[in-house]
């Protein structure tokens, strides 16, 4: 019994690190912002830890979720329990705060609940966010972790990529700029959508970001790919990624950039070859890919 007890203590206030099996106090985690001090590792988190990091204290106020979405798929009673006790929890959550006293309007993705998968929902809450924008004049920020589409709900799920696709086109012809962070994994139909369509297009250091992901290629292809296939670093050598930021930087950075978009005219921003000279313009004084 008293070993069951210290066993449960201990998992309620220690986590392992996923690559290095480091032990770290839970509250030293949340310090180091999920990365392990001594591998670097960047475990995945939950749209709350990143509220808590990247946002003014107190200043993310939650738009509330309707259930919006009955799932179309679904074959008997006992899945639609199943399905409504998740009702609550989507693969996004949207609000609106403060980034270094920048307002914008913000959606997050939840890889836990999902996959972070693109469903019917989603794209729904997607669609609000740039909804809020055009009727606010606020920039919107995209965090990204998902697996890509939601397969149980069929060609719904890829209509989604259109969906999100004009609220994007919407944001861009009222000049409403658009910051996207890509945090790891961001696959398929997500990458393939709003993910890589915002202004600027930062990213997380080691995430996956691909359409498919290495372990596919290789079945489909029969080649072996290089460890940095598809990762944030590679993507910025060629050029889909803007920028790869740290944890530690990300809010600074962001509060940097809405700051800079709020007292610019946005159009020629996105427009060929400008993006890469106005963001080594902003951080000249750095390299492109910070350290931390
Ligand atoms: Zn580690």
């Amino acid at each position: 019994m008293k070993i069951i007890d210290l066993r449960e203590r201990a998992l309620r206030h220690w986590v392992r690190c996923e690559k290095c099996g480091l032990p770290l106090e839970k509250s030293r985690f949340k310090l180091h912002l999920g990365v392990c001090p001594s591998c670097g590792h960047y475990h995945r988190l939950t749209p709350q830890e990143r509220v808590d990091y990247l946002f003014d204290p107190r200043s993310f106020h939650l738009e509330a979720f309707s259930p919006l979405w009955k799932e179309p798929m679904l074959a008997s009673k006992e899945e639609a329990m199943k399905e409504s006790i998740h009702q609550q929890k989507e693969a996004m959550v949207w609000g609106r705060g403060e980034i270094e006293s920048q307002a914008c309007v913000a959606v997050i993705m939840d890889f836990t609940a999902y996959g972070g998968s693109l469903g019917a929902a989603v794209g729904e809450l997607f669609y609000r966010a740039c909804d809020l924008c055009l009727k606010s004049g606020n920039p919107l920020l995209i965090v990204t972790a998902s697996g890509g589409a939601r397969v149980q709900e069929g060609t719904l799920a890829l209509l989604q990529m259109a969906k999100t696709m004009v609220g994007m086109t919407l944001l861009k012809e009222a000049g409403i700029p658009s910051i996207s962070l890509l945090c790891d994994p961001t696959c398929g139909g997500v990458t393939a959508s709003f993910a890589t369509a915002a202004d600027f297009i930062l990213a997380e250091p080691g995430a996956l970001i691909c359409f498919s992901g290495p372990r596919v290629v290789e079945q489909t292809t029969g080649v072996q790919l290089p460890a940095d296939f598809s990762r944030a670093e590679k993507l910025y050598e060629r050029g889909l990624v803007d920028c790869v930021v740290p944890r530690i930087r990300q809010r600074p950075v962001i509060g940097e950039l809405l700051a800079f978009l709020r007292g610019k005219e946005v159009e020629g921003i996105d427009s060929e070859g400008k993006r890469g000279e106005e963001m080594a313009r902003l951080y000249a004084r750095d390299k492109p890919i910070f350290t931390q």
